[in-house]
């Protein structure tokens, strides 16, 4: 994969940054709109440094089973920290080779910014880092609104969102700055956005160097909850560059926390919260699994009526027919169940959770008969019912992993009989009085590649 016509133009509203993406699988253009931002520096974002392409071809490139060349400089901390994330990928799924990266160059590095932003959507993770306390330079000064990331939104449902996030940062006294890209089109439909998005957000918060010096991605696990997943402590923060920092933000809460938080501190958030990416619009579905796990946590904190953009009541049946995978998930669904309680309303919404927790182990008879079935037809590949498909992402892969180790004592890779080669990437340095290599604008499997 070659990524090159590396250029950012100046457009009237702002500046758009773009490259060209060419691989076996197409040629593509990726494209990150910065708009003018108030208050931060005017010079626009610091184009000297194509670190935020790098950030987004990562993964693209290894689904593609290519090496991956940066025809620009790049940051030598991002470079060093992609290897990180290389490795986090390959491991996470056995069918993604690490690739080889090479840059043009090293890019100078820049000086910070002072500005912090963070991702904003209204979902419940956003809205929470949003609200929470920051102390002294880690204080916010802007949220940003990203278009564009969400796949089933009308130009109207689009107006319609920026103009509700707008509102919000009115809320809590934060500008709302709007960005615009195409980045999903890198992994849309060759993969599941859970394992895409936080290396395309930290290109996003790469590609507004100079603006920002420190841009927050909300976590969406909590610290009990880290399993591998496409955005985390241990990917985001890796891709910072010297002057842009990408902070993964807080663990302690989980999904039912942050509700509980926003209940309780900032109820004149609830109407506008938005979870829901089912459907196009600007409101919840009320359906989805994520628009019930988010009603049940306001329920358990007595806000459901709160929140105005959800329906006033949770439906139970769709609730007990659900199936909650992976275990990440699941985890969501036992938090909200505890915080429920066993009384009155609350007590039944309690009891469909456990029954839906219940089910997505031990199916009922007719379950099983249709999972069998599927089996024996070569639709699933395996009868356990608790089975995920692990090609759907890295979540479902960790899910299925630990079921067959568990339950079967095996690995879901087989162990080959030959001896298999572990994964290291770079190497150690050489012995005192060896030969010594400063050069950062490689990595890779391949240590007999160097320089640009
Ligand atoms: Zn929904």
């Amino acid at each position: 994969m070659i990524v090159d016509r590396i250029r950012t133009v100046e457009t009237g509203e702002g500046w758009c940054r773009s490259a060209r993406v060419s691989s076996g699988s197409g040629e593509r253009t990726v494209e990150y709109h910065v708009p003018h931002v108030d208050g931060a520096r005017d010079s626009g974002p610091r184009v000297g440094d194509a670190a935020a392409f790098l950030a987004a071809t990562i993964l693209p490139a290894m689904l593609d089973g290519e090496d991956l060349h940066i025809d620009g400089p790049v940051s030598a901390r991002t470079l060093a920290g992609s290897a990180e994330v290389v490795t986090a990928f390959a491991r996470w799924d056995h069918r993604l080779r690490p690739p080889l990266v090479t840059t043009a160059g090293t890019a100078d590095p820049g000086v910070a910014s002072a500005g912090a932003a963070c991702f904003f959507s209204r979902g419940a993770d956003s809205m929470a880092s949003a609200v929470v306390e920051r102390v002294g330079s880690a204080a916010l000064t802007h949220l940003v609104h990203v278009v564009g990331l969400e796949p089933v939104h009308s130009a109207a449902t689009i107006d319609e969102e920026v103009r509700l996030a707008r509102r919000v940062g009115d809320l809590v006294g934060l500008p709302v700055v709007v960005m615009r890209t195409n980045v999903r089109m890198l992994t849309d439909g060759r993969r599941d956005w859970a394992d895409a998005h936080g290396a395309a957000l930290a290109s996003l918060a790469l590609a507004t160097d100079g603006v920002f010096g420190r841009v927050v991605v909300p976590s969406t696990q909590a610290v009990d909850e880290l399993v591998p997943y496409g955005s985390g402590p241990t990917l985001e923060p890796r891709l910072s560059s010297e002057s842009l920092q990408v902070v993964h933000d807080d663990l302690s809460l989980d999904r039912v926390g942050k509700v509980w938080l926003l209940a309780r501190d900032r109820p004149d958030l609830l109407p506008l919260l938005k979870v829901c990416w089912a459907e196009d619009r600007a409101d919840n579905c009320g359906r989805c699994g994520k628009c019930l796990l988010t009603m049940c946590a306001l329920q358990a904190a007595d806000a459901l009526h709160l929140a105005t953009g959800f329906p006033d009541r949770i439906p139970l049946d769709d609730l007990r027919r659900l199936r909650p995978a992976p275990v990440q998930s699941q985890q969501h669904w036992v938090a909200a169940a505890r915080a429920l309680g066993a009384d009155g309303e609350r007590g039944r919404t309690r009891d469909a959770i456990l029954d839906a927790l219940h089910r997505s182990a031990r199916p009922g008879p007719r379950e099983r008969v249709l999972q069998w079935w599927a089996y024996l037809r070569g639709r699933r590949a395996s009868p356990v019912p608790n089975w995920k498909d692990p090609s759907r992402g890295f979540e479902w892969t960790h899910h299925t992993l630990m079921l067959d180790l568990l339950t079967r004592g095996r690995p879901s890779r087989p162990v080959a009989p030959e001896p298999e080669e572990p994964l290291v990437l770079g190497r150690a340095r050489p012995a005192v009085g060896g030969r010594t290599d400063s050069g950062a604008a490689t990595h890779g499997r391949n240590p007999s590649v160097q320089g640009p």
